[in-house]
């Protein structure tokens, strides 16, 4: 058990014991139906950290009837919302104590430096679940003026069995981001965890049952996609589906939804999201700034600067500057102070990163910095920096999910508009500029869920997160996220005495 920040710096094993590696059904942790399991590694390796039993059709079956029954005929819809509201919050206070391992447990599987998920992603996550516990005794319908003798309301109902699908970057945040408002409206869930890091999901979904989460309310399913995710997406019984991930498996679940039982789906995607560097900009902030919009979390981000466009009047000394800021990122094991960067989730990755980085030598781009692998041993790559990048190359197309940044130069903001909405995807943009005729100029033409100018990266719970085009449907956090888990009735009822 980690107690002190210093005892960090010398770290070689992970501070924290592996207790879950079975799947959450009904309140039980239980072998896969087939007793098969699959092996989480360590990225900053590519040693076994454990063997997780592997979900299949069967027990996504047996998860999705669990749920079903808890939610047809168990307590939680039928709770009064203060006491759904109260096991919420005690969830949060109990992933509070066992902060430490928690976060110890996310570094381990997933490689994102110890610092980060203990000072960030932890508070974010326990900040989401107390959002939402505030949200559950809230949600009410209207009452409406309609034409004719009759009084008219709506009743807000939750839709019934989740399904969600989630990805590998931020194991937990996007735990929080799905389980959450599901809760909070009364719904009961089955929810597939990336099959990278499937660990802090089963350590925090035991906590939730300390908390006083009935048996069946949150089930989690470890496996793969294609026969896990699959079941889930394609289940008859599963009411509504919420994924995360890429655009192209997106498009699978969304077909396999439309298949089934047409469940509405929601969807976060991918993204080649701009930052833009105007003319006026103070360049060392700046830097700063689209260093970490794209470095971040080593570049694993749908919602990564990794597209950045600079005015041609501060472009040389942007790039000279941006060269030696990922020349100083601190690169190791992320269990050690003071890294700012660990290793890729696993090879798959890894080996991705580095075919486009060839790629982006190869057509032309200029290699400023980095290029190679860091080290000899696990998933880490040196922070690389392209400048001279076109906007045909497929360094500026595609999402690169790495820590390349991409430089590319501009003229005048109209043309950088055009340029910044010229891709598929529409998640997120950055616009970095002390003109607010400027600002307000690209935050209106910008087509993207979200556009921070002079920051990055916000991700307050209660600010809402989504796409454009492909890179989603829906949004996540805040108010708007409560729409996805909740059904309206219309409730008309003819009025004998209108008069009154
Ligand atoms: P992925 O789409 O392969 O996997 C995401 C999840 O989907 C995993 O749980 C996986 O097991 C599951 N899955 C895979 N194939 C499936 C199938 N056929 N049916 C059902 N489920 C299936 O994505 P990845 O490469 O592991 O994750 C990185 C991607 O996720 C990036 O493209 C990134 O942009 C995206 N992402 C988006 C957001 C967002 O909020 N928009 C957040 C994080 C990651």
């Amino acid at each position: 058990r980690l107690s002190t920040a210093a005892a960090l710096e010398e770290l070689i094993t992970p501070p924290v014991k592996i207790e879950h590696t079975k799947l959450l059904i009904n309140g039980q942790f239980v072998d896969a139906a087939s007793g098969k399991t699959f092996p989480t590694l360590d990225p900053r390796t590519g040693q076994l950290i454990a063997n997780v039993a592997e979900g299949d059709l069967e027990d996504v079956n047996r998860a999705v009837a669990a749920a079903r029954k808890a939610f047809d005929e168990g307590p939680w819809p039928r709770m009064t919302a203060y006491e759904r509201s109260k096991i919420l919050l005690r969830f949060a206070d109990l992933v509070e104590k066992h902060a430490d391992e928690i976060a110890a447990l996310e570094v381990w599987d997933n490689g994102k430096p110890y610092d980060q998920a203990a000072t960030d992603e932890i508070p974010l996550f326990v900040r989401l679940f107390r959002y939402y516990a505030g949200w559950a005794d809230k949600i009410h319908g209207l009452t409406i003026q309609a034409d004719g003798p009759h009084h008219v309301q709506t009743l807000h109902e939750p839709i019934g069995v989740a399904g969600q699908i989630i990805p590998w970057n931020f194991p937990l945040l996007m735990y929080a981001w799905k389980v959450g408002p599901a809760l909070a409206c009364g719904n009961t869930i089955v929810l597939k965890t990336a099959e990278q890091t499937p660990l802090s999901a089963l350590y925090v979904s035991k906590l939730f049952h300390e908390a006083g989460l009935p048996p069946g309310v949150l089930n989690i399913v470890s496996g793969y996609g294609p026969s896990a995710g699959a079941a889930l997406a394609s289940h008859m019984d599963v009411d509504k589906l919420a994924f995360t991930g890429s655009t192209s498996t997106g498009k699978i679940v969304l077909g396999l939804a439309a298949k089934s039982n047409l469940k509405p789906v929601t969807l976060e995607l991918g993204g080649k999201s701009p930052f833009i560097v105007c003319e006026d900009a103070n360049v060392d902030e700046a830097v700063d700034l689209a260093h970490a919009a794209l470095f971040f979390n080593q570049g694993q981000c749908c919602c990564a600067g990794s597209r950045t466009f600079v005015h041609e009047r501060v472009y040389d000394e942007f790039v000279e500057k941006a060269k030696a800021r990922a020349l100083n990122r601190v690169v190791g094991d992320p269990f050690k102070k003071g890294v700012e960067q660990g290793p890729q989730v696993d090879s798959e990755q890894f080996d991705k990163i580095l075919k486009y980085i060839k790629s982006g030598v190869d057509s032309g781009a200029t290699l400023e910095t980095g290029g190679q692998r860091f080290g000899s041993n696990g998933y880490y790559i040196q922070p690389t920096v392209f400048s001279n990048v076109q906007d045909d190359m497929l360094i500026a197309k595609d999402e690169i999910f790495g820590p390349v940044q991409s430089i590319l130069k501009f003229k005048d903001i109209n043309e950088v508009i055009r340029r910044s909405n010229a891709t598929p995807f529409g998640l997120a943009a950055g616009v970095f500029t002390q003109n607010l005729d400027t600002a307000n100029t690209l935050t209106r033409a910008l087509k993207a869920g979200t556009v921070w100018v002079n920051c990055f990266d916000v991700f307050d719970a209660a600010i809402p997160f989504g796409g454009y085009k492909m890179s989603g449907h829906g949004r996540e956090k805040g108010i708007y996220s409560l729409n996805n888990y909740l059904q309206v009735k219309a409730v008309v009822t003819h009025l004998k005495n209108p008069a009154w």
